[in-house]
């Protein structure tokens, strides 16, 4: 009898596409000639682990589904207020400024009537809750597990951060998740090689050690894909990150220059608000201060901190909003440099409040480097032919992918299927 069809999907957070080779990354490496390879894949921007997460689970990109950053900016009672997307009550907050959490639905919303979703991740509590931040399937994760509904569920993860909670966590994926419950989506969020990165260089001893150990966990993956689906038919597996990383040559204080050159009138004052995002910035205006988009933008534009600053209807070119509070986007300045590890890829990166800056010589992401905008995605099973692919492809393509390969329909989604 034929089985139901089913799509697993393993996220290794923040392992670009060029580390993946037989010496770094066995199994992937193995995995992609067996694979389509998405060559061209891209992240979105801002390349942070939130926006990608919601990113990939509504299949559009920010300007569509509202997750702006890691760190975002909301009006409340009139005022512009920084806020981290990572803390466990932020997308409490998010719903009751805005009225919902994300903007569009998420593929565990489409598949609730289909066989339903399971989620488990080990990244930030922010970036695993918005893969289905209204409860529609099942999200485990080490600061809470939630089933249909938003239940609270008693069989969570008591797990860290880090390669030893993600081997654990994989473990009980294979075993509970794809063995046994069995829905139509899964999904496993690896926190290494990224949680390492941010605190060592690229390429150095411990990130190899981390990349090797996600190689081995997508490995147990992909042993009981082919176990339970010996044909490749039924179940679509599909192993990606979310984007790369690169160097931090220096780091920034944006409020503190945007004070000095008198754009802000003092460190906590809100006509202007960064929204820092590792490697980029997001400013956001209030009404008062929005006269002064342009003339900020061209001041940005000179500064050698600077790479690529959009403001304007060119917002929408990055998939970023227009006409809503946010003003101007910054990627900071970045260039092909390769660090004592021979790991190409060096960028400027902005000083954060919050606990998600990367120091001088780490791993940081959150622009639009080369590195960093190049995750590495491979499509294997239902029906399709292995081989590379050169056309673009970007983390919006999986969800419609994925919701194709299980007949639902993707409608209103802005990713393509990807063949
Ligand atoms: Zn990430």
């Amino acid at each position: 009898m034929k089985k139901p069809r089913r799509a697993v999907v393993v996220v290794c957070d923040s392992l670009a596409a060029d580390l993946v080779r037989p010496d770094t990354a066995p199994a992937l490496a193995a995995l992609r000639a067996q694979s389509a390879h998405f060559a061209s894949a891209r992240s979105v921007f801002p390349s942070t682990t939130r926006t990608s997460s919601a990113s990939m689970a509504t299949g559009s990109p920010p300007s569509a589904h509202g997750l702006l950053g890691n760190t975002m900016v909301l009006h409340e009672d009139g005022q512009l207020v920084r806020l981290s997307v990572g803390k466990p009550g932020f997308l409490d907050r998010l719903r009751s400024v805005t009225g919902r959490t994300l903007r569009c639905p998420t593929w565990a919303e489409r598949l609730a009537p289909y066989g339903g979703s399971i989620v488990m991740s080990n990244v930030s509590p922010g970036a695993a809750y918005l893969q289905d931040p209204d409860g529609f399937g099942h999200v485990y994760h080490r600061s809470g597990s939630r089933g249909p509904g938003g239940i609270a569920l008693e069989d969570g993860l008591s797990i860290e951060v880090g390669a030893v909670g993600d081997a654990a966590l994989t473990e009980r994926f294979c075993r509970e998740v794809l063995r046994d419950r069995a829905p139509a989506l899964a999904v496993l969020w690896l926190s290494e090689p990224d949680h390492t990165a941010h605190h060592v260089a690229l390429g150095s001893p411990e990130h190899l050690a981390m990349i090797a150990h996600a190689d081995a966990c997508v490995d147990q993956v992909r042993r009981t894909v082919d176990v339970l689906d010996p044909g490749g038919e039924e179940i679509l597996l599909v192993a990606c990150s979310d984007h790369g990383m690169e160097t931090v040559g220096r780091q920034i204080d944006l409020d503190t220059l945007l004070v000095e050159a008198g754009w802000k009138s003092g460190l906590e004052s809100s006509e202007v608000v960064v929204a820092p995002n590792g490697n980029a910035a997001l400013l956001y205006f209030a009404d008062s201060a929005r006269a002064d988009i342009s003339a900020l933008a061209k001041w940005l534009q000179d500064q050698d901190f600077s790479g690529r600053v959009v403001w304007g209807s060119q917002l929408a070119d990055l998939g970023l909003p227009t006409g809503g509070p946010l003003g101007i986007a910054l990627a900071l300045r970045h260039d092909a440099v390769a660090n004592s590890h021979g790991v190409t890829g060096c960028s400027v990166s902005v000083r954060s409040p919050f606990s998600d800056s990367s120091p001088p010589g780490c791993g940081q992401h959150g622009g639009l480097g080369a590195s960093e905008q190049h995750p590495f995605l491979y499509l294997r099973g239902g029906g399709l032919p292995p081989g590379e692919r050169s056309q673009p492809a970007s983390l919006v393509d999986i969800a419609p992918t994925v919701l194709h390969h299980l007949g639902i329909a993707a409608d209103g989604m802005h990713g393509r299927v990807l063949r």
